[in-house]
């Protein structure tokens, strides 16, 4: 089959490999129909993410169509169309059980290397190094779902792939990242980062009712599509979002924030964030907390400070004084997809969002490695990418 697959930083390549196969009776081989280039790939393109391995298969946001299941698999069959969560999932754990799914306990056989740097482990995750499990991704022609019967969400046949691929991953997270900031009527809420995630962060906030909602990024057609959706969004590159803020809240400050930038925040010009570039360039400090600093300096006090951007090691110059005297809250981590994909299929289906709002570029598997540059320096107004596989 053919497969996106890494070859060093900055370096993605299309080869042909050989097709997955049942490797437990709890497996079931999907036929992928589409997939999509996350923000998480581009820490792995840039070099962000250890332990991925030449020939590595990319992609963690893919749905399709089964057309093999392992002899233990009973919740799925072959022809069901499917979409599978980023998150490996058990199903049983304690974890599980709570619908902490991104900590499921079970499906991570790397993880005593992540007990070493974390004390504990998440999940396993698909295409995303063999810290998580070194499972295979999904920007393939075919993928192996482990744990099948449960690490997925069956979606009708009369909906389109585009208004449900994002269920997978980034929908859910948006989602996850305005519950964790209680949006609501009445409240208000700042967003960095105005790309995919961003994008269903401002979404869901106003889903959830919330009254206000800034968008805070400095790529014009990425603010544009914020404003589209109601916010209002703040320019880094022409105004500080912190006076922007004070003034537009009357000296109030958003209720909670949310930094939906991560680990590889750009910060031109400002000292903090050249800091951050020697730090990370000398291997000093392993992410760029930039947006995350803003944000907490822009938190009203009492507030929540939620974090759906990636972080994966440590960081420096924290403002835990701003934070702590501030009296602010931290929520984060990867997303418990399926906690929250039920629901928003149900919205899908009652036409309250058309996630497809998202994708500017369509391609086939072939143009991944140019679509993975396009996608990371933001080139060609693009903000978010879905391949068919099979597709010209
Ligand atoms: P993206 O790279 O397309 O978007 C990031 C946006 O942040 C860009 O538009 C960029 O211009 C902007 N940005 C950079 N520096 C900034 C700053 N200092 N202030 C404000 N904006 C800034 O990525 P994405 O797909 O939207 O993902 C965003 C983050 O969410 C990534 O870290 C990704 O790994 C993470 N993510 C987390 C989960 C999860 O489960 N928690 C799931 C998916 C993605
Ligand atoms: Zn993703």
């Amino acid at each position: 089959m053919r497969a996106v697959t890494y070859h060093g930083t900055s370096k993605m390549q299309v080869d042909t490999v050989d097709d997955p196969k049942i490797e437990h009776p709890g497996d079931a081989i999907l036929r992928v129909t589409s997939t999509a280039i996350c923000g998480s790939d581009l820490h792995i393109y840039d070099g962000f993410m250890p332990m991925m391995q030449h020939g590595d298969i990319m992609g963690h946001e893919f749905m399709g169509e089964i057309v093999e299941t392992g002899s233990e698999v009973s919740a799925l069959n072959k022809g069901d169309r499917i979409i599978v969560p980023f998150t490996i999932t058990c199903g049983h754990c304690p974890f599980c059980s709570d619908q902490l799914f991104s900590l499921c306990d079970n499906t991570n056989p790397d993880a005593d290397k992540l007990r070493q740097i974390y004390g504990q482990s998440g999940a396993g995750l698909f295409g995303y190094s063999h810290l998580y499990g070194g499972y295979a991704g999904g920007q393939a022609e075919y993928v192996r779902v482990p744990y099948a019967d449960t690490t997925h969400l069956k979606v009708p046949a009369h909906i389109d792939d585009e208004k449900v691929l994002f269920l997978t991953d980034i929908f859910p997270t948006g989602w996850q990242a305005a519950v964790n900031v209680d949006a609501r009527p009445g409240k208000t809420i700042a967003v960095w980062g105005a790309g995919p995630v961003g994008q269903f962060a401002i979404r869901s906030c106003f889903l959830l009712g919330a009254e206000r909602v800034f968008a805070i990024d400095d790529v014009p057609e990425r603010l544009a599509l914020a404003r589209a959706a109601g916010a209002e969004p703040i320019n880094r590159a022409e105004e500080k979002p912190f006076d922007v803020l004070m003034e537009k809240t009357n000296g109030m400050l958003p209720d909670s924030v949310i930094d939906a930038v991560g680990l590889e925040a750009h910060g031109a010009g400002v000292i903090d964030s050249l800091y951050d570039k020697v730090k990370t360039a000398t291997y000093q400090e392993t992410d760029r907390p930039h947006a995350l600093r803003e944000a907490i300096m822009c938190c009203r006090k009492g507030g929540v400070v939620s974090m759906p951007g990636v972080y994966a090691g440590l960081v420096d110059k924290f403002p835990i004084g701003p934070a702590f005297g501030k009296a602010l809250t931290f929520k984060m981590g990867q997303t418990h997809v399926l906690k929250y994909a039920p629901e928003l299929l149900a919205r899908i289906e009652r036409g309250e969002i058309d996630p497809s709002f998202i994708i500017t570029h369509r391609a086939g598997l072939d143009a991944a490695p140019e679509l993975y540059r396009t996608f990371r320096d933001k080139k060609d107004d693009c903000v978010k990418v879905v391949m068919r596989p099979g597709a010209a």
